[in-house]
């Protein structure tokens, strides 16, 4: 097993950039037809200066995986307008509360997603079946928690997480918008994918893409340690 390190959140945070960025007019034309055109600029710029204040504050070295969460979720608090800043910003500061002290193993990093998913709820009151981003992170959450319990690496908890939110974003394309501005839509709203389900699904695999490459090597039983 091996577990999700510094490095790996530093990694997370450069591949959420690299896919706001490169889905950016993917995702300004799917919140153009059910909302106002901007997530993908939300979110490309949002990242864009994670990754920025993420290289000038933290070190592999010198930061845990808590420090970059943290920062990650103040800098979209404050970059990130409309609803998603404040949705992202806070499921970023639960999943940092969830990481614990240091490298995480597969238990803790379901527990991240839970927090995560847990953050997007409590802050945007949504439930699911909606059409928003909960809809992306609620199945992600389960799957995370149903692959930790299998036994499964962080690495493998994380690629269950993302593939969910995948599932999860496809579905609410049949769904009725009945929470953000999407909801001004009604019925209207079905037939189309909500654009923060679909950002989200990139954030996670962008998470599970790098576990695979950035990782660090557990001593041994990880279970042993959880306790
Ligand atoms: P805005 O809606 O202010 O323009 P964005 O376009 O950046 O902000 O984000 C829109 C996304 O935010 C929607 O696609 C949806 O996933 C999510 N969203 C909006 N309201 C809520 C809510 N109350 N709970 C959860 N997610 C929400
Ligand atoms: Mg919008």
């Amino acid at each position: 097993m091996t577990n999700l390190s510094t490095v790996w959140a530093q990694d997370w945070m450069k591949n959420c950039a690299a896919a706001a960025h490169d889905h950016r007019d993917e995702l300004i034309e799917l919140d153009r037809v059910i909302g106002d055109s901007d997530h993908g600029e939300n979110v490309d710029r949002g990242f864009r200066a994670v990754v920025d204040k993420v290289a000038a504050e933290t070190t592999e070295d010198g930061s845990t995986v808590v420090d970059v969460l943290k920062l990650t979720a103040k800098t979209l608090m404050s970059t990130v307008g409309g609803a998603s800043g404040p949705l992202l910003g806070t499921a970023f500061l639960r999943a940092a509360k969830a990481a614990g002290s240091g490298d995480l193993d597969a238990s803790t990093a379901a527990a991240v997603i839970e927090a995560a998913a847990e953050g997007i709820t409590s802050r945007g009151k949504a439930t699911e079946g909606e059409k928003t981003m909960v809809d992306a992170w609620a199945p992600a959450a389960r799957a995370a928690r149903e692959a930790a319990n299998a036994g499964r690496s962080p690495a493998e908890v994380l690629r269950a997480a993302a593939e969910a939110a995948a599932e999860g974003a496809e579905a609410t394309i049949s769904m009725v918008a009945t929470k953000g501005r999407a909801s001004y839509l009604g019925e209207r709203s079905v037939g189309h994918k909500d654009p923060g389900a679909a950002s989200t699904a990139l954030f996670l695999a962008a998470a599970a893409d790098a576990a695979s490459s950035a990782v660090t090597e557990d001593s041994g039983n990880n279970k042993a340690e959880e306790a």
